[in-house]
């Protein structure tokens, strides 16, 4: 009983400070080339080569867990942009607005063998409205001699300009104890979502599946938009609309219904954008495009949501366009394209006629019930029992690890841990996860399990 105990509060412990969400976000803005993305790698302590040479070659994550000094944080990088020429200025501080909502903390990286242009100013009054706190990187200082160029950035009016080469690791040690001392211990931005209340839903999906569409299609089917909060100065950022009996808040709305300005970098810019959408959802709908086939974009899409810990509900829209002939085909294609999530429910919707999307609501309600689902320890261990009891885990190397315990610390989504005496292969895990579907449902709800070893 008290060693029960005992593992129920470690695991505890273990899993709050764990999931993405909740952990204090620092973005990493700045003009093209100035060297985030080589900072950032840095930060993550990886070697690979992840600055791109190529241009046009864009990276799909957006968001990465990192840690410094014993503190972990979710880091955003913004360097896998491209920006096209000619539009270079307006859709920098795109970017920069969108990380900065999506922040708790700021590293503004500017090029200090450049000095302050035009746009490092422009992202400067960015910040300034927002109020968050911002450290000032002045990258490409490879040697003291340089540092003078950092001090020239003084003048941006942020505060102290850290000397910083990227490249070489000089100074990031200091730059980064300055952003710690900034950056809050908990989240004003993620994972804080309201209990109580509608609930949260974000719209995503790759450019031109429809999303505004429906949007539009929900907001007007029902009589009224109650009302739109002010998230920012100009833009509604969530929308409250009524779908059955009940209010649904539609977040981040305003990206979806302003037509982003398309650059080479759209596709990293829609995944930031997903991105912001995610922290403040608590169920993601990913609309596909029915009308065409699944690309990798689409797929990216989900792994974001899953990544995320948000419910998902996968829709297939633009239903009108398929041909009567075609659409038992369609569904084969679609069971093999969705693979991954067989558990996630999935309607086939219209928003240009309203077909079905009055179906919406109950895949809603269905992915959300189960992401909030908590099962008891009890339960959960009877049923560990009776499943590794009939299934051990394989012999290998002359040795059967076996499962001990479990529990779930957390929901929203569940997340399990279970304490094993050896190493659970993959295989083993997919298993339990399967069995613990089949059994509790979680239909539309990423399910998490960590693994504990006890000697
Ligand atoms: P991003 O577009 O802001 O992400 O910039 P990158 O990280 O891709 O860097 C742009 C270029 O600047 C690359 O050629 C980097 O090797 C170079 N660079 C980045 N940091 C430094 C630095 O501290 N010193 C020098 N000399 N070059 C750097
Ligand atoms: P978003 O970029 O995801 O917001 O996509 P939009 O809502 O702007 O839609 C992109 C294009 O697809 C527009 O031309 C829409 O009229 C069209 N579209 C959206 N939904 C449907 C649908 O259900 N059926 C058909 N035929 N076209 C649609």
């Amino acid at each position: 009983e008290d060693e029960d105990l005992a593992v129920l509060e470690e695991a505890e412990g273990e899993t709050e400070e764990r999931g993405p969400s909740g952990l204090p976000v620092l973005a990493v803005v700045g003009r093209p080339n100035v060297g985030k993305s080589t900072f950032v790698n840095r930060v993550l302590g990886r070697r690979e080569a992840v600055v791109q040479d190529t241009p046009g070659v864009t990276r799909d994550r957006v968001s990465y867990p990192a840690e410094w000094a014993g503190r972990r944080f979710t880091l955003v990088d913004t360097g896998g942009w491209e920006t096209d020429v000619a539009g270079i200025d307006a859709s920098v501080a795109q970017q920069a607005e969108v990380a900065i909502a999506m922040a708790d903390a700021v590293m503004f990286v500017v090029d200090a063998t450049v000095g302050p242009t035009d746009t490092d100013e422009q992202v400067v009054r960015l910040l300034r409205r927002s109020g968050k706190p911002v450290v000032l990187v002045a990258n490409k200082v490879d040697s003291p001699v340089q540092e003078a160029d950092a001090s020239l950035l003084w003048s941006l009016g942020l505060g102290e300009p850290y000397p910083v080469s990227a490249l070489h690791g000089r100074g990031s040690g200091d730059v980064l104890d300055a952003a710690m001392a900034v950056l809050p211990r908990v989240s004003a931005v993620a994972g804080r979502i309201p209990e109580g209340g509608p609930r949260r839903v974000a719209l995503v999906g790759r450019p031109n599946v429809g999303k505004s569409s429906l949007l539009n299609s929900l907001a007007g089917a029902e009589r009224v938009v109650v009302h739109e909060t002010a998230g920012t100065t100009r833009d509604p950022v969530d929308e409250l609309i009524v779908l059955g009996d009940r209010p649904w808040w539609f977040v981040d709305t305003a990206g979806i219904r302003r037509r982003v300005h398309q650059t080479s970098g759209a596709d990293f810019y829609a995944s930031l954008r997903t991105q912001a959408a995610l922290e403040k959802a608590e169920v993601a709908v990913v609309l596909v495009d029915a009308s065409v086939p699944m690309t990798e974009q689409d797929t990216r899409v989900i792994q974001q949501v899953i990544d995320s810990g948000r419910a998902l509900v996968v829709a297939y829209n633009k239903w009108d366009l398929m041909d009567e002939d075609r659409r038992p085909f369609l569904e084969r294609e679609i069971e093999l394209d969705l693979v991954q999530v067989q558990w996630a429910p999935r309607i086939n919707v219209s928003a240009r006629t309203g077909w079905h999307t009055n179906r919406l609501v109950k895949a809603l309600e269905t992915a959300l019930d189960s992401w909030d689902t908590r099962i008891p320890t009890g339960r959960l261990n009877a049923f560990l029992g009776e499943l590794t009891a009939a299934h051990p885990h394989p012999v290998r190397g002359g040795k059967q690890p076996r499962i001990l315990f479990a529990t779930q610390p957390s929901n929203r989504p569940p997340r399990f841990v279970i304490f094993a005496t050896g190493f659970i292969e993959a295989g083993y895990r997919r298993f339990i996860e399967n069995r613990l579907r089949e059994h509790f449902g979680f239909e539309g709800s990423p399910i998490e399990i960590s693994v504990r070893v006890r000697e």
